[in-house]
């Protein structure tokens, strides 16, 4: 399959697929695309094609799915196999994606272990394009790669129920990523977590302006009163929707 296929939570969706019409097989990434064997009675086959295609996920894009016939793969059960790098890369990055509903109500859950946490995200949403360094997606080649995940992250990563099974960027607290807040006079005084978040939000709210380098680059958030900076300093977006904490 081609297309925008990886970083989309097709893998799991597959895995799901085949595993509830009971077929073998596996399914992989590639430089092209995703690659799926499976084996199956012919109906069943034809049912799991169809369904790829028309429920696959909210992210994805396929844009071409060509099969032919192989020995059945054998084996028992469905399975998510290592990536193959292949010498040919051609498949669409996929974009970055807003936090979901799901993902918001969990940020906004005094009771959820990522309650406020920035940089949640889900196989359904977050980053994507703006950290990968190298196709096939997966962790190793994300710049997530120097995040090991906790062993709460790492259950969800490995659950086929788990809606945030196989997501690259899976983090939460204890093992991801951090805000960190510095003035540029005095950048060894950092200050990390909620002190960073608030000190950018008084920055603000006095009509100051703040750099914000986040995944996709920098932001320059400002009150909507605040002029923008007049320096060169690359694109410059005014994203910020809301100044509430
Ligand atoms: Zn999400
Ligand atoms: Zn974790």
């Amino acid at each position: 399959m081609r297309g925008a296929v990886q970083g989309v939570g097709f893998r799991p969706f597959v895995h799901g697929l085949a595993s509830e019409l009971a077929l073998t097989g596996e399914v992989r990434n590639t430089g092209e695309g995703v690659e799926i064997d499976v084996a199956g009675p012919v109906r069943t086959l034809e049912t799991f094609v169809g369904r790829l295609v028309n429920e696959a996920p909210p992210l994805a894009l396929v844009e071409d799915l060509a099969w032919v016939s192989i020995q059945p793969p054998g084996g028992v059960g469905f399975r998510i196999a290592p990536s193959a790098a292949g010498a040919l890369v051609d498949t669409l990055v996929t974009a970055d994606a807003a936090t979901c509903p799901d993902c918001l109500r969990e940020l906004l859950d005094p009771a959820d272990r990522r309650y406020r946490y920035p940089f949640i995200n889900c196989t359904n949403c977050g980053p994507r394009y703006t950290i990968t360094r190298a196709v096939p997606y997966d962790r190793p080649s994300t710049t997530m790669a120097g995040f090991t995940m906790c062993p709460a992250c790492r259950a969800e990563y490995d659950d086929p129920a788990d809606r945030r099974f196989h997501a690259q960027p899976n983090a939460c607290p204890l093992c991801g990523p951090h805000l960190g807040f510095f003035r540029p006079a005095n950048p060894d005084r950092r200050v990390e977590g909620e002190p960073a978040l608030a000190a950018a939000v008084d920055i603000l709210l006095g009509g100051g302006v703040v750099a914000v380098k986040g995944l996709g680059g920098t932001i320059w958030p400002a009150m909507p009163s605040t002029r923008r900076p007049s320096h060169g300093c690359g694109p410059v977006s005014n994203a910020t929707r809301s100044l509430s904490p």
